[in-house]
């Protein structure tokens, strides 16, 4: 990808993010857009920084952990989106903003024993598997509330809201079920834990889908950076 290129792909993604949230009556100013830029080089991060890009989600550490060395003289928010195996959560609590994939207590409670006191709290998202497929990382609906109320509790981290990537398909309406399911689910978790605020559904394929939904923040990696 060009220079060029990625800074017109951000331009025509502002316009749908901006379209979508015209359709269904939201504010853009409530949808951020996560730039995902795993697998792309430091360069094309500087690159979409440069067009106004603040927020990205990296899903590898030590690819994620060499970028920010190269892209320290910036200031940006990043995001730890992939799977997380709690033996290497050290890193991510030291040098991240937010962890998207949290799908267990013990991961949770690592996150906030390694917090480093000089930080602010880490932000949390709870990953659901919201279409159930067995393969699939995340927790399921039944689980939910019990680890929210737990992970809610612990000191050096924030529970923020949840995170979901549902099975893939064209069709707009059945795009939007499973994220109707986890607006659902946030919905119920604020009855008690009404601090969450954070909804993280919609990529490059289905972003419409989860605006129309609630997402408040969409996670975008081929529409930025081409792709993979
Ligand atoms: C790769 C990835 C994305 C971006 O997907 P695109 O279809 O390239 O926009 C979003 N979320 C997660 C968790 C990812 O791993």
């Amino acid at each position: 990808m060009t220079e060029l290129a990625i800074a017109k792909n951000i331009a025509k993604l502002e316009n749908r993010i901006r379209i979508a949230s015209q359709n269904c009556g939201r504010d853009p100013a409530g949808i951020t857009l996560l730039a995902v830029s795993k697998t792309k080089p430091a360069a094309a991060v500087r690159e979409a920084a440069a067009a106004g890009v603040r927020e990205f989600g990296e899903n590898y550490l030590q690819e994620a952990l060499e970028k920010m060395e190269a892209l320290a003289d910036l200031e940006l928010t990043w995001h730890f989106i992939g799977p997380l195996q709690s033996n290497k959560t050290r890193p991510v609590a030291e040098r991240f903003d937010w962890v998207h994939s949290v799908d267990r207590l013990k991961t949770a409670r690592r996150l906030s024993e390694q917090r480093p006191d000089t930080l602010p709290p880490l932000n949390l998202c709870l990953q659901v598997n919201i279409s159930g497929e067995e393969s699939k990382a995340g927790l399921r609906l039944a689980e939910l509330p019990a680890l929210a109320t737990e992970v809610a509790a612990l000191p050096r981290v924030t529970l923020r809201g949840l995170m979901a990537i549902p099975a893939p398909s064209d069709d707009p309406a059945t795009q939007r079920e499973p994220f109707a399911r986890l607006r659902e689910a946030l919905t119920a978790l604020q009855v008690t834990i009404p601090e969450l605020d954070t909804l993280s559904m919609g990529m490059s394929g289905d972003l419409e889908a989860a605006i129309a939904e609630g997402a408040t923040l969409v996670r975008i990696g081929t529409d930025i950076f081409g792709p993979r």
